[in-house]
Order: C-alpha cells, then sequence, then structure tokens
C-alpha cells in the first residue's frame, strides 16, 4: 500500500425524544438524541468508516455487527479506539481528518475544539489532527426537515515512521 492513504465515511442516524444526544465523542444538551444500536454519534461513525476505508478494513459494520448483542450501547469512543487499533496494525497513523455535521440544528461552533479534543483523545492523537464543521441543507431533505443528522469524514492516513 502507498504512504498515503485516503479515506472516507459518511452516517446518518434518525433524531428521536427522550435520548440523550452525543456528537463528536461529546454530550449536546438537546431535546432529541440519535438513535442507534451504539449511542449514534455520526461523526464518530462517519470517523470509523473513514478510518476503516483508509487502509481496506472494510467498514464498521464488518467490525461491529449491529446484530451482535455485546455492541448495544457501546460508545462510539469505544468504536474509535478499536477501528484506530486496526489502522495503527496495519502500519499506518492519522494525519489529519475533516469531520462535516449536516444538519439544521443544534449549531455546535462552541463546542467544536471539545469535540477535536474527545475525538482525539480516543484515538490517542493531538486534537490538532481533527478539524469540526457544520454546514446545513437549506432546510432540504431528512437533515434539513430536522428529522435525523448526518456526518460526513475524510481521513488522510500516512505509513507510520516506524513501520
Ligand atoms: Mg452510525
Amino acid at each position: 500500500m502507498s504512504d498515503l492513504r485516503v479515506g472516507l465515511g459518511v452516517d446518518a442516524h434518525v433524531l428521536a425524544e427522550g435520548i440523550p444526544l452525543v456528537l463528536g465523542g461529546i454530550e449536546i444538551p438537546y431535546p432529541r438524541g440519535l438513535v442507534g444500536h451504539s449511542d449514534g454519534d455520526v461523526i464518530a461513525h462517519a470517523l470509523v468508516d473513514a478510518l476503516l476505508a483508509g487502509v481496506d478494513a472494510g467498514d464498521i459494520g464488518t467490525l461491529f455487527p449491529s446484530d451482535d448483542p455485546a455492541l448495544e450501547g457501546i460508545s462510539s469512543l469505544e468504536m474509535l479506539q478499536k477501528a484506530y487499533a486496526v489502522v495503527t496494525e496495519r502500519g499506518y497513523e492519522l494525519a489529519n481528518a475533516s469531520c462535516v455535521l449536516i444538519g439544521e440544528e443544534p449549531r455546535i461552533g462552541e463546542r467544536r475544539d471539545e469535540m477535536a479534543r474527545a475525538l482525539a483523545g480516543a484515538l490517542g492523537v493531538d486534537a490538532d489532527r481533527l478539524s469540526l464543521a457544520a454546514t446545513t441543507t437549506d432546510r432540504l431533505g431528512f437533515t434539513g426537515r430536522g428529522e435525523g443528522l448526518a456526518a460526513q469524514v475524510v481521513a488522510l492516513l500516512r505509513r507510520a515512521p516506524s513501520a
């Protein structure tokens, strides 16, 4: 495999009342949360997929089958940790990842650094390797109607110095 590898991850989850909203590894005060087998963190899940894609190691469903009862309610940060272990086992490390949340609300501007620290903490890398951004879709589609949130992440991996 080449020294530089890029991976793309995409995820979306339904928003529903009565569950906490976990986004980018942190809890955000909001009346609704993301429904999922785990905590539904779309940013973390898209990052997992981007990391796995970067080393051609399948996707989040390969590593965490959604019919596995042992994974019920698993923290997405734990999923990230496991996905990044696959990356490092294959001799790569994260150069940087660019994460984009898609939805009208909540606005995450003030919590972006905190998210970067939480995600980076799970990976064991510096927070400056992660950037967080958000966009709306001008009220178009399921994110525009507030039915759910989506995220896209692109991750650049490089061969680790020791590999
Ligand atoms: Mg997901």
